[in-house]
């Protein structure tokens, strides 16, 4: 290849202007820039990929299908130009054609096509599987609209819809030439015809899947992959005889069903939503899928019968769990096998990754909703219920077993069992959480079938979250290790401790550190009009708004600073600035309420001028990726404080400690194996640990006791009821900490519990924070210790051990 060259780049750019949009650079705008640099990136990666693609066909490689509900991708443009090693290049070409660069990257609005971490876990997968050079594909649904955006008004979350598409189209490839149907409703019939036995789905709305393929280059690789995202359409034409029998309704109603499929993310994290347009938007993307693999697997070996051989479906979560029922569908409808050859088969193709051990998040259908909508589906579910239970039974002798590790109980569909049943590898995404699936959660199926049990824990792409995002930190890095190494080798990093007693080392990592909080402190200003302290300590908690994330520990501690301030106004000599920034699901209640009173705290801390370079507190609005892209590098403390057991494992954690923030945090998730690295020297660890929660849980919790005990937690949790400066009170959030409300126990997630160990932890890590040394010396052991959180090494666990799929 030729290295591609500022001038090549500026070319291209310009002639791209001329064709998609009829104009010269100088007539450009912003927008169409950004499009049309897309367009030149996406050129060159089509070529990549169809030589991928046919170099994995000759191979005859096995395939892998990483099937989600949601990639939350952020940006692609600055990414997909680090990736082809063209960065510098598109710049300057930029610059030269009249643009700032940096106005052209911001302009691109973030794919947000996933609610949190499971979705930006996905994300990160892809480039981790592209430049190890796994032959691989992403799927989801082309959503319409990406998670809402957020708008904080009088202090409220407010949701507008996110209309990515007006300029992120440019990344999507249409292939109508590979649309599939996929059937809903209608009877199954049955028939014979020369000896076999033939299923048919009749009188079903179609609805029409169409592929739109955006292209994933890896790093330091010509290897490109593709995440495939189904658009819903409806059959066309408009059924023109359902409108001449005077049924223009049932026309009306199928085209209507077609499009509302594919219009909306679902924003709920971490909490099932059992409508039936989820469902819907399950089958849709997990038949789509699947006709699509088993159309070209067959093209190419003429035979269903080795599909497990060259193709490994991993399913991230239960969403994609249709995927069992639909592979048997079609084995034995389509490809005409006998039951049991075709479960052989579908055993050894798919697998499960569990990310989630609260039980609201575990999803159950109504089976008669499966029944409805996925006729023939449901059969087979059935006959799959029927032989695990059988299974069970013969294994166990227990009724009470049976019960739990039934797939179809109680008129409902469990999809977690069904994924047990049907996959061949289980997986939970940290250390910890692996654990309590196989003591707990999954604890009789882990007995009868140990085999299955897996560990992979979470990472996140550290091109991305290091070295794309702080380009300081990353001079840094190459200066000390000798090179770029640590980008294709993350555990290079660790060669940075090496240097933890070299004072000018010490002093410029401090310097990035500080010169990235004015960056993100100017930014904040230009953009949001909010003055944020750069001499401050940045003390960050954003992920999505959750109870069990425990942002209102976060939040009584700084009402708790606040009162000692007003006690003594000398309390706090080092300035202290807590940032928030977190979506709610918009039917979350009590989130909501929660980002209310982050607000109302933060204009009654603006307002009272005893605060003054002392307390700030901050929300964010909008938190999503690129947000979390200029945050990251300006953090100081990373707070990661949900109730232990709680979190699966936290991709956001990793994020924090790479670009050298100092984590606050329970022994949870991936915490835990954080600090197996770092010792207690080099986090500030609190609180109760998972199976200590249990056992507080079944002595009886009474957080009451604690109130009347603890005067600092007494006086905090009055300030909620009494209120703030804007007229809002919170006594619901006192309510639901003491007493419980609507059905939830009394403080369920232990925040007063751990209320006292968290205040030290804060304050332990503020006295440590006057001795910069000090302080300096354990960022740079999280940032050299960081290198196993890469995807990197994630994804090659994935491949070695459950895929068996050979990679770089
Ligand atoms: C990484 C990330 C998350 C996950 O954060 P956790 O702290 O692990 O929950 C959520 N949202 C965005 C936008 C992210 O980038």
């Amino acid at each position: 290849m030729t290295p591609i060259t500022t001038q090549t780049l500026e070319n291209a750019l310009t002639a791209k202007l001329m064709v998609s949009f009829g104009k010269t650079a100088a007539e450009a705008t912003d927008g169409e820039m950004m499009r049309a640099s897309a367009l030149v990136l996406r050129d060159m990666m089509a070529l990549r990929e169809v030589e991928t693609r046919q170099k994995a066909r000759q191979q005859h490689a096995r395939q892998v299908h990483y099937l989600s509900l949601e990639f939350l991708m952020g940006r692609s443009l600055m990414k997909n130009a680090y990736n082809l090693g063209l960065l510098p290049q598109l710049r300057e070409a930029l610059e030269h054609l009249g643009f700032k660069a940096a106005d052209i990257f911001e302009i691109e609005p973030d794919a947000a096509l996933g609610n949190g971490g499971l979705g930006r876990l996905a994300a990160c997968y892809l480039d981790s599987m592209t430049t190890l050079e796994i032959p691989a594909t992403g799927y989801s649904i082309c959503y319409e609209l990406g998670i809402f955006k957020q708008k904080i008004v009088e202090g409220q979350q407010v949701e507008l819809p996110d209309n990515w598409k007006d300029l992120g189209a440019a990344w999507l490839m249409p292939k109508p030439a590979e649309t599939q149907e996929v059937r809903f409703g209608g009877t199954v019939r049955e028939f014979w015809d020369n000896g076999h036995l033939h299923i048919v789905n009749e009188d079903a709305t179609v609805v029409q899947a169409v592929p739109c393929d955006m292209e994933i280059a890896g790093y330091g690789t010509e290897h490109v992959n593709v995440l495939r995202l189904w658009d819903a359409r409806s059959t066309q034409p408009v059924d023109m005889s359902l409108f001449s029998r005077g049924e223009y309704l049932k026309a009306a109603e199928d085209e209507a069903m077609a499009e509302t499929i594919a219009k909306v993310l679902y924003p709920e994290d971490n909490h099932l939503e059992g409508k039936s347009l989820r469902l819907k938007q399950q089958y849709f993307f997990v038949s789509a899928t699947l006709q699509s693999i088993a159309a070209k697997h067959t093209e190419l070996y003429g035979t269903m019968k080795n599909f497990h051989e060259k193709n490994v479906i991993q399913i991230n979560d239960t969403h994609p769990a249709l995927v069992i029922p639909e592979l048997m569908r079609i084995l034995i409808d389509d490809a005409g096998m006998d039951w049991d050859e075709a479960w052989d088969i579908t055993t050894r193709s798919v697998a499960y990754t569990n990310h989630t051990v609260l039980s609201e998040a575990l999803e159950r259908w109504p089976q008669s909703l499966v029944e409805f909508l996925l006729p023939r589906v449901w059969q087979i579910i059935l006959e799959i219920s029927r032989r695990w239970q059988k299974k069970v039974e013969d294994f166990y002798h227990d009724p009470k077993k049976t019960e739990k590790m039934a797939i179809v109980w109680g008129g409902q569909v469990r999809m977690a069992n069904l994924c047990i049943a049907g996959g061949m590898a289980v997986n939970g995404v940290s250390g910890l959480h692996s654990e309590i699936l196989k003591k707990d959660v999954f604890r009789d199926a882990y007995g009868m079938e140990p085999w299955k049990f897996r560990n992979v824990t979470n990472g996140i792409d550290h091109r991305r979250w290091l070295s794309e995002i702080n380009p300081g930190l990353d001079g840094l890095i190459r200066d000390l290790t000798g090179g770029d190494d640590y980008l294709l080798h993350p555990q290079a990093l660790k060669k940075l401790d090496d240097y933890a007693d070299d004072a000018s080392v010490l002093e410029r990592l401090g310097a990035i550190k500080r010169a990235n909080k004015a960056a993100f402190a100017a930014h904040a200003k230009k953009t949001r009009g909010v003055e944020l302290n750069p001499d401050a300590i940045f003390d960050v908690q954003v992920k999505r708004l959750h109870e069990y994330k425990r942002q209102l520990l976060n939040v009584l501690h700084i009402i708790a600073l606040y009162q000692k301030l007003q006690d003594d106004p000398n309390a706090i000599t080092q300035p202290h600035t807590f940032l928030f920034g977190a979506k709610a699901a918009p039917g979350y209640a009590v989130a909501k309420r929660i980002i209310r009173l982050i607000n109302s705290l933060a204009d009654q801390i603006d307002h009272d001028p005893i605060c003054r370079d002392k307390l700030q507190v901050v929300f964010l609005e909008n938190y999503r990726v690129s947000l979390a892209e200029q945050l990251m590098p300006a953090s100081e403390v990373s707070q990661q404080i949900s109730t232990a057991g709680k979190e699966a494992s936290g991709t956001g954690n990793m994020k924090f400690m790479m670009n050298g923030a100092l984590t606050v945090g329970t022994l949870d998730g991936a915490n835990v194996e954080m600090h197996d690295l770092l010792g207690d020297e080099n986090m500030f660890l609190f609180g109760l640990r998972a199976d200590e929660v249990e056992q507080l849980k079944r002595e009886g919790y009474v957080p009451q006791r604690l109130y009347n005990r603890d005067p600092v937690l007494h006086r905090c949790l009055d300030a909620l009821r009494t209120g703030f400066r804007d007229g809002v009170r919170y006594d619901d959030l006192y309510q639901r900490l003491l007493f419980g409300a609507g059905g939830s126990p009394a403080d369920e997630y232990f925040l007063l519990a751990d209320f006292q160990a968290y205040c030290q932890a804060e304050k332990r890590m503020a006295e440590t924070y006057r001795d910069q040394t000090a302080w300096n010396r354990m960022s740079l052991h999280n940032i050299a210790r960081s290198g196993v959180f890469a995807a990197d090494r994630a994804v090659a666990e994935y491949a070695d051990n459950i895929w068996h799929v050979p990679h770089k």
